[in-house]
C-alpha cells in the first residue's frame, strides 16, 4: 500500500482471517469498493491491491476482500455456506434452502455482513462499487445510472438495471434500494487476465 493509505477498520471472520476497510480518513463522504463478496471471484481482490500499490488516490475507501474464509475454499459462500449477498437485513430477505445462495439463518448473521452494515453506517459513502464475476455487465441499484454509465463507457460492458433473477437479501437491495446509495455491482470477465482487466478498472477508480 502506498503510504498515505491506513488501515481504518477490521474484523476477524469465522476462520481467522482479517477483513479489512483502507482508505484516507477524511470528512467528506467518499466512494466504497469492495472486492470478494463471493469467494470464488477472486479478481476484486488483486486488483484492488494492484491500484492501492499503485495510486494514493483520495475520496476512494477499499475493502480488498469481504470474503477471505470463502476465498480460501473456493466457494461463492463463506465457511458457513452463506452467500454474504443474500444475508443483508433488507425487506425482502428471506430463509432459504442451504444452497450456494444460502441467505444465512437469520438477516446479517454473519460476521462480514455486520461489518459492511457498520461501515456504511458510520463512513456514508456517496456511493458503493461492489467487484463481481462472470457476467460482463455494469448492473446498479439505486440512483446509479450515470455512474454506471460512467463505468460502461470505460469497461465497454452494458449497463443493466437487473441482474435478471431475484436477490433476496442483496447488497444492491440493502444499500441502492433501501437506503438510497448509488450502488454498482460490476460483473467483469472472468476468462481475462488481472494485467488486461486492471487497465479499465484503472481508470474506473481514478475518475471516482
Ligand atoms: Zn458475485
Amino acid at each position: 500500500m502506498k503510504q498515505n493509505y491506513q488501515i481504518l477498520e477490521n474484523v476477524i471472520t469465522a476462520q481467522g482471517n482479517l477483513v479489512s476497510l483502507c482508505g484516507i480518513a477524511s470528512d467528506i463522504a467518499q466512494t466504497l469498493v469492495i472486492g470478494v463478496v463471493h469467494g470464488d471471484e477472486y479478481q476484486g481482490e488483486k486488483l484492488i491491491y494492484k491500484y492501492i500499490d499503485e495510486f494514493d488516490k483520495a475520496g476512494v475507501l477499499f475493502i480488498p476482500c469481504l470474503n477471505p474464509d470463502g476465498r480460501d475454499l473456493n466457494t461463492r459462500t463463506n465457511s458457513n455456506g452463506v452467500d454474504i449477498n443474500r444475508n443483508f437485513p433488507t425487506k425482502n430477505w428471506e430463509l432459504t434452502e442451504k444452497d450456494n445462495y444460502y441467505g444465512g439463518s437469520e438477516p446479517a448473521s454473519e460476521i462480514e455482513t455486520k461489518f459492511l452494515v457498520k461501515i456504511i453506517d458510520k463512513y456514508k459513502p456517496k456511493a458503493i462499487i461492489t467487484l463481481h464475476t462472470p457476467y460482463k455487465i455494469v448492473n446498479f441499484d439505486g440512483p446509479a445510472k450515470d455512474l454506471a454509465e460512467m463505468i460502461s463507457e470505460i469497461i465497454k460492458y452494458p449497463v443493466e438495471p437487473s441482474i435478471g433473477y431475484p436477490t433476496p437479501g442483496s447488497f444492491g437491495t440493502y444499500a441502492g434500494v433501501e437506503r438510497n446509495i448509488p450502488t454498482i455491482t460490476l460483473e467483469m470477465d472472468e476468462e481475462e487476465t488481472i494485467e488486461n482487466l486492471y487497465q479499465p478498472i484503472k481508470t474506473i477508480f481514478n475518475s471516482l
